[in-house]
């Protein structure tokens, strides 16, 4: 039982004033150095594991918090502003075990559910392949089941959490030839352990701190019994029902940078002079502060709408989509406006100027880009308003 055990049945403003003592404390002062470096922070890890954030959305009867995605967003949202990568090291870990609490059978939840809300056992979603991200369904690695087991075969990359996790939710072709290619997709539970290596560490601009690596499955044997819901053919379906709440959490990141930089940028318009008075009072400023205030708020307003949705169990890829496109936007454009208003300061690596820059571009990218948003904003809007 954790201090955000107890706060959890009450209101949102103590669990947050918890988080925002645990960023003051544990987080603020290291974030910088941590980041340049392209640390892993370990400390801060166990914080985050001795608040009970590993479990954050998962239902307390398994031993988690049972957040609605509305406070869990509002977390990410704080958590953003100091630093956005720690917020990765247990979202795709709750994607993973939102898979397995919607999807999965009961003695999977039993087996996983309660090591995963302590965060002993960590781990992510391996979707992506080399040759594949946004066309799912092209993926190429392959799960051959062989009386209890599957004998898995492929590559993934850009897998987040997946240097320091243990276990990730892995989607494979179960019938590479099925029509349509959905059909023949399965996700798993796949645990490290021999014929599943981690082949190397990414590079990237910024998200710096969490681990991407490249895994790769060679002859790796997974237990039957680790197929989610433990049927084959409902991989894709599974994987994607996840990503509604990583949106809203991708979205909830967009927020806090672009307010972060709007903060920053108001403190420093206000104490930097030229020609003899604060620069927030040229117009020019303004505009710019005006603008970002603006999206800071627009986001946020669509990601509370996401929340709820998604909270009352409705079908919200429309809104997660929208949030999470606008939000993630607002982020870039006010990272870049930051970056103007703190003139030669904003480039420097003295400031966290240049890390909302480097970081809020992953937002466009991650979780679905931002064209394929559009993609699903407009499907959507077309199905939700039919003609004749
Ligand atoms: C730091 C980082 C962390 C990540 N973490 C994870 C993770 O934990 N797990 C995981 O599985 N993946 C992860 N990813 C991968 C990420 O989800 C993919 O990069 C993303 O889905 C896009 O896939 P792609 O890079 O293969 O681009 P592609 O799919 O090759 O797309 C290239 C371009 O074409 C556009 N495009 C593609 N199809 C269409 C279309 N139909 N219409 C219009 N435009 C289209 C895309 O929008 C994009 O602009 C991560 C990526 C990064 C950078």
């Amino acid at each position: 039982m954790t201090a955000l055990h107890a706060a959890a049945s009450a209101d949102d403003a103590l669990i947050l004033d918890f988080i925002d003592r645990f960023l003051e404390r544990a987080v603020a002062p290291y974030a910088m150095a941590l980041e340049h470096d392209d640390v892993y922070p370990e400390d801060i890890v166990a914080g985050m594991k001795e608040l009970g954030l590993f479990g954050a959305t998962i239902a307390p009867e398994y031993g988690g918090l049972g957040l609605s995605s509305l406070t869990y967003a509002k977390i990410i949202e704080r958590m953003s502003r100091v630093w956005m990568s720690i917020t990765g090291i247990f979202n795709s870990h709750l994607i993973m075990a939102a898979a397995v609490q919607r999807f999965g059978t009961e003695a999977q939840k039993q087996t996983f559910l309660p090591r995963f809300a302590t965060g002993e056992l960590r781990g992510g979603l391996a979707l992506t392949e080399p040759d594949c991200g946004t066309d799912l369904q092209a993926i190429r690695t392959t799960a051959v089941r062989e009386r209890e087991r599957y004998v898995i075969n492929g590559t993934k990359t850009w897998i987040s959490n997946g240097i320091y996790g243990q276990v990730f939710a892995l989607l494979v072709k179960t019938d590479p030839a099925a029509e349509p290619r959905h059909k023949g997709m399965s996700l798993f539970l796949a645990e490290k352990g021999p014929g599943f290596a981690v082949s190397r560490k990414l590079e990237k601009l910024g998200y710096k701190g969490i681990d991407s690596a490249e895994l790769v499955f060679s002859d790796f044997a997974c237990p039957a019994d680790n197929l989610i819901g433990g049927e084959e053919g409902h991989g894709l379906q599974h994987a994607l029902g996840g990503l509604e709440l990583g949106r809203i959490n991708v979205a909830a990141r967009g927020v806090g940078i672009a307010r972060a930089a709007l903060d920053a940028s108001l403190r420093y318009s206000q104490v930097r002079r030229t020609f003899g008075k604060p620069i927030c009072q040229h117009q020019a400023i303004q505009l710019k502060l005006a603008d970002m205030a603006t999206r800071t708020e627009a986001a946020w307003l669509l990601v509370e709408r996401a929340a709820q949705a998604y909270d009352r169990g409705e079908r919200c890829d429309l809104e997660a989509g929208m949030a999470k496109l606008f939000a993630s936007e607002a982020a870039i454009e006010n990272a870049l406006e930051a970056m103007r208003i703190h003139g030669a300061y904003g480039y420097s690596k003295e400031f966290p100027i240049e890390r909302m820059y480097r970081d809020a571009p992953l937002l466009a990218i991650g979780e679905g880009t931002n064209e394929l948003q559009r993609i699903i904003i407009a499907r959507q809007l077309i199905e939700r308003n039919p003609v004749g």
